[in-house]
């Protein structure tokens, strides 16, 4: 019997317990998994920052604890957590934020917002150029970035990237390191971040670096809120340099009720919806993951405690 540990909240609970169990009983995986076991007993934790389990020095036998959320900015900071740590890589999540960065970068290229703000009688014909002639830059290429970056070449765009280290995609420009940024950033007519909240990427974007995006460049976050110098992004809006930027990550969250971003005339806030989870394709990777640690193999989408992610 292998002990299966669900520490996350109630509602988690509710939504993932049908599923989980469906994903064993596919594995033929014999498995007892509960929201309560002696911690000494348990196999795998299925976790979540948000649980009451904040301590795991007891879960000595754990081989493995296996994040529900993809970002891993809370957990990794914890240091009774010394067990593999899988973060979680969903189908369901990746095509979420796959729709959700495809939706808002057409907004942008296509100019929905100026055709919404402008429905009083007057012809304002204003044709946007072919994707082919628009450039879009993606800051991380992981499970999320490289998939956003491919749906946008295949929809026509120039697409650019970049990463930590050096990467080949097709139809991408693919740029790492410190030295590849700049040329990353130079082209960028749109820029989406999708990099991981970690002490190397906090304030990737701040003056000096939105300096170097085009002028009337677009932004859009979906990654994590430290990856923004936010005053510096509201003085790059106010100056015109920034056109626009649709964030839907911040610093603290909710956002608070008076912050500028509300009130700012050329941001759009979204309230962290742009990937969720999705408890019917997560449990399958976790399910898989089980399986593979049984049976001896390695495990997947292992975070690194050095980098963070
Ligand atoms: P991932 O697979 O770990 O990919 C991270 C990417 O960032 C990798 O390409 C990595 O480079 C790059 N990177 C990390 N540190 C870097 C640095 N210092 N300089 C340059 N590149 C760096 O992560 P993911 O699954 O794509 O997810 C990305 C983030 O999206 C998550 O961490 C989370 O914060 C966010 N997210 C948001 C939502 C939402 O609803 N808004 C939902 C899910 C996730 P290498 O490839 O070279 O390692």
């Amino acid at each position: 019997m292998i002990n299966v540990l669900f520490a996350a909240s109630d509602e988690a609970w509710q939504e993932y317990h049908d599923v989980l169990e469906k994903a064993f009983a596919a594995q033929n995986l014999n498995v007892h998994l509960s929201q309560q076991h002696a911690a000494d007993q348990v196999d795998y934790i299925v976790y979540a920052p948000s649980s009451r389990l904040q301590d795991f020095t007891p879960y000595t036998k754990c081989k493995a604890v296996l994040s529900l959320w993809a970002g891993v900015e809370k957990i990794v900071v914890n240091e009774t957590l010394t067990q593999p740590l899988c973060r979680m890589v969903d189908p369901g999540l990746t095509q979420s934020m796959v729709e959700w960065v495809s939706g808002h970068v057409l907004r942008y290229h296509l100019g929905i917002d100026e055709n919404l703000a402008h429905q009083d009688g007057t012809w304002r014909p204003s044709i946007p150029p072919l994707a082919k002639d628009r450039h879009v830059t993606v800051l991380g290429l992981g499970a999320l970035g490289a998939a956003c970056a491919s749906m946008l070449a295949q929809i026509g765009f120039q697409v650019s990237g970049w990463s930590r280290n050096p990467k080949n995609i097709p139809d991408i420009d693919c740029f790492n390191g410190k030295d590849g940024l700049d040329a990353a950033l130079k082209t960028a007519e749109i820029l989406v971040l999708l990099l991981p909240d970690t002490p190397g990427t906090t304030n990737t974007l701040n003056a000096e670096t939105l300096a170097k995006l085009p002028r009337g460049a677009r932004v859009l976050n979906p990654g994590r809120g430290p990856l923004i110098e936010d005053e510096a992004l509201l003085a790059a809006l106010d100056s015109g340099h920034i056109a626009h930027a649709t964030l839907d990550v911040f610093r603290t969250e909710p956002l608070t009720k008076g912050h500028a971003y509300w009130r700012h005339p050329n941001v759009t806030v979204t309230p962290h919806i742009a990937a969720a989870t999705r408890a019917e394709t997560a449990a399958n990777v976790i399910v898989d993951n089980i399986h593979r640690c049984e049976n001896g193999q390695p495990l997947r989408h292992l975070v690194n405690r050095n980098t963070g992610y």
